[in-house]
C-alpha cells in the first residue's frame, strides 16, 4: 500500500512538477470537458430544443456562468470553514455528475434542475481544485507559476475535447451511426456525466498522494460534532437548489443577483481582515486589485460565447491556412488549442527569466495580459479590412486573432490562481479563490452586456454594415484594452509594495 506522504515530502519534491499536480490536473481535465461541454451546448439547446429566441437565450447563459462562477466564492467558503477542499470537490462532483444525469434523462423537461445542480456542483469542485495545486508548494517556491501553467493546460485539453464533442453529437455531425436521432441530446448531456464520473474516480485513488492536503479544518471539534456541520452543509446546498432554479431561470433576478454577491463578499473579505495583521490584509488588498482588473479582462475575453460567436457565424469564411472549418468551432477551440501548445512553454521560459533574474513580477505579467488582448481585439478590428462586398472577412487573420488573446489569457489566468494560494492567508485560501472565480463571474455577466449592446446596434444592418459595426466594437475593446495594461504597469509599484515578499 502507498504510504501516505508528509507535507515537506510532497513540497520538496524533485524536477519541475509534484506528481500530485498530474493527477489534479487529470481531474480538472475531466471535470472541464464535462463543463465546457455542457455549456457549449446550452445556447443551441435553448434556441432549438426549447424554442427561446436569442436575446432570451443569450441571457440565460450569462445567467448561467454568471452563477457558476458566482457559486465557487460559496464552495470555496464552505470549504475552508467546514468541508475541507477535498470532500468539497468530492461532494461537488456528485453534484455534477447529478446534474448531468437528470439532463441526459430528459433535457427539455428537467432543463433547470440539472443545470442548477451543475452550478451548485462546480462551486464545490472548481476553486477548492485550483487551491489544492497552490498547496502543492512552499510559499517561496518559484516553480509554482509553471505548475499552474501546466494545470491550466489541462482545463484547456479537456474544454477542448469536451466542447468539440458534446455539441456535434447534439448536432448529429458526429458518432451518427451510433446515436439514433432522438436520443442525441440524451447521449451529448451524459458524455458529461460519464466523464464527471472519471473525473472523481480519479481524484479519489489518487488522493492519498495529497498527504494532509485539503483535509477538514475542523478536525480539533469533536467527531460527531464535525460530521453535523459537514451534514448541514450538504443538506443546505441541496435545499438551495429551488432558489437557484427560480434566479437562473428569470434573468431580471441575475442582476439583483450580481449587484448583491459582489459587494458581500467583499464586505465579507473585509470582516475577515480584522484577524489579520497589517502586513497579511496589505497582501489581500493586493489579491482585490488584481480580482478587479481581472473583471475587465474577462468581459472582453468572454466575448468569444456570445458576441464573437454571432460575428464567427456571419461574418467569417471557412479555411484555416487552406484547411475547411467551421468558423464557429474555431472560434470556441483554437484559444484552447493555442493555451495547450503554448502554456508549457511559458511556464518554462518564466523559469528561464526567472533564473536570469529578469522574470517580469506578476503586476507586470497581468499588465502585459492586457496588452496581448489589446493586441488580439485590434487584429479583430483590422478583419474589416479584409472582406468581400458580403462582408465575409478573413477566418485566418480571426484565429490570429485569438493566437495573441491567448497569450494574454496565459498571462494572466494561470498566474492569477498562483497569486491568490500566495496572497491569501492560509485559513482564507479558498475563498481568495472563490472571489477570483467570482471577478470571472462578474466578467461573463458584463460580456453579456457588452455583447448585447454591439449586437442591437446591428440589428437588421447588412452583413457588411455589421461587420462594421462589429470591428469597431472590438476597437474600442482594444483601446480599453490597452489604457488598461499600461494602468496596471503603470501602478505595479504600487501594488508590488502592497504585496511585499510575494513576487
Ligand atoms: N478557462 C478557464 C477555466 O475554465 C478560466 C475560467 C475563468 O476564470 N473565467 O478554468
Amino acid at each position: 500500500m502507498e504510504q501516505i506522504p508528509t507535507l515537506n515530502h510532497i513540497m520538496d519534491f524533485k524536477g519541475k512538477y509534484p506528481r500530485q499536480l498530474w493527477y489534479l490536473f487529470f481531474s480538472e481535465m475531466w471535470e472541464r470537458f464535462s463543463f465546457y461541454g455542457m455549456r457549449g451546448m446550452l445556447v443551441i439547446f435553448m434556441v432549438s430544443q426549447l424554442h427561446m429566441n436569442d436575446q432570451v437565450a443569450n441571457l440565460q447563459y450569462g445567467a448561467t456562468q454568471a452563477f457558476v462562477y458566482a457559486f465557487t466564492f460559496i464552495g470555496g467558503l464552505f470549504a475552508d470553514k467546514i468541508l475541507g477542499y477535498r470532500k468539497s470537490l468530492f461532494w461537488g462532483g456528485l453534484l455534477m455528475i447529478s446534474g448531468s444525469i437528470i439532463l441526459a434523462l430528459d433535457p427539455k423537461q428537467f432543463f433547470f434542475y440539472g443545470i442548477s445542480f451543475t452550478i451548485i456542483g462546480t462551486g464545490f469542485f472548481k476553486p477548492n481544485i485550483s487551491t489544492m495545486v497552490g498547496k502543492l508548494y512552499k510559499d517561496n517556491d518559484n516553480r509554482r507559476d509553471a505548475g499552474f501553467s501546466l494545470f491550466y493546460a489541462g482545463v484547456n485539453l479537456g474544454a477542448l475535447i469536451g466542447g468539440y464533442l458534446c455539441i456535434a453529437v447534439a448536432n448529429g455531425s458526429m458518432l451518427t451511426s451510433f446515436v439514433p436521432v432522438h436520443l442525441r441530446w440524451n447521449i451529448a448531456f451524459g458524455f458529461a456525466a460519464v466523464v464527471m464520473v472519471i473525473s472523481l474516480l480519479t481524484f479519489i485513488r489518487t488522493q492519498k498522494s495529497l498527504g494532509i492536503i485539503g483535509i477538514s479544518p475542523l478536525l480539533s471539534m469533536k467527531d460527531s460534532k464535525r460530521k453535523g456541520y459537514e451534514y448541514i452543509t450538504y443538506i443546505a446546498s441541496l435545499a438551495v437548489i429551488p432558489l437557484i432554479i427560480l434566479l437562473v431561470s428569470n434573468s431580471g433576478y441575475t442582476d439583483l443577483f450580481m449587484y448583491i454577491i459582489g459587494p458581500v463578499s467583499v464586505l465579507y473579505l473585509l470582516f475577515e481582515m480584522r484577524n489579520f495583521s497589517l502586513i497579511e490584509n496589505k497582501k489581500l488588498i493586493a489579491a482585490l486589485i488584481f480580482m478587479l482588473f481581472s473583471v475587465v479582462f474577462w468581459a472582453f475575453f468572454e466575448q468569444s460565447g456570445g458576441s464573437l460567436s454571432l460575428f464567427a457565424k456571419s461574418n467569417l469564411d471557412k479555411t484555416v491556412l487552406g484547411i475547411t472549418l467551421d468558423p464557429n468551432g474555431v472560434n470556441n477551440s483554437a484559444n484552447s488549442l493555442f493555451v495547450i501548445l503554448f502554456a508549457a512553454l511559458l511556464g518554462i521560459l518564466w523559469i528561464w527569466l526567472d533564473k536570469r533574474n529578469i522574470e517580469p513580477n506578476t503586476v507586470v505579467k497581468f499588465g502585459l495580459g492586457f496588452l496581448f488582448l489589446a493586441g488580439g481585439f485590434y487584429v479583430f478590428y483590422e478583419t474589416k479590412f479584409f472582406a468581400d462586398a458580403n462582408g465575409i472577412t478573413s477566418l485566418n487573420l480571426f484565429t490570429f486573432g485569438w493566437f495573441i488573446i491567448t497569450f494574454g489569457e496565459l498571462c494572466l489566468s494561470p498566474i492569477g490562481m498562483s497569486i491568490m494560494t500566495k496572497l491569501s492567508p492560509q485559513k482564507l485560501q479558498a475563498v481568495t479563490m472563490g472571489m477570483w472565480f467570482l471577478a470571472s463571474a462578474y466578467g461573463q455577466y458584463f460580456a453579456g452586456l457588452l455583447g448585447a449592446n454591439i449586437a442591437q446596434a446591428s440589428e437588421n444592418a447588412s452583413n457588411i454594415a455589421k461587420l462594421n459595426i462589429y470591428a469597431d466594437g472590438y476597437k474600442q475593446l482594444a483601446i480599453y484594452a490597452l489604457i488598461a495594461g499600461v494602468l496596471l504597469i503603470g501602478i505595479s509599484p504600487l501594488v508590488k509594495k502592497l504585496m511585499q515578499d510575494v513576487k
